[in-house]
């Protein structure tokens, strides 16, 4: 039976573990894999995430960025983040197995 890990992801049970959606059940990657790397990602201005933030540079010396992941076959978006624009993805959910 897979375990649910975030409301659209879960890891495949058996000797090899996997990332899938759980909403369409495709496979992402390696359960020991950042499934960021490996989604689609669409990244947009901090503005995007909230209208208020239109400036990050008031704040800090780099730009922020706000990205979304989405499921490369159905679309669902999986997660989103909140990054210095050029950073690698957080790796949100790492699990031990
Ligand atoms: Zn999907």
């Amino acid at each position: 039976m897979p375990i649910h890990i975030s409301e659209y992801l879960q890891i495949t049970d058996g000797e090899s573990r996997y990332i899938q959606c759980r909403k369409c059940n495709t496979t992402i990657c390696t359960a020991d894999k950042n499934y960021k790397r490996f989604v689609i990602m669409k990244e947009d201005s901090i503005a995007a995430a909230n209208p208020d933030n239109y400036d990050s540079r008031q704040y800090v010396d780099h730009d922020v960025v706000f990205r979304r992941y989405y499921c490369p076959s159905c679309a669902t978006q999986l997660e989103t983040e909140v990054n210095l624009k050029g950073e690698e993805p957080v790796w949100d959910i790492r699990i031990s197995i």
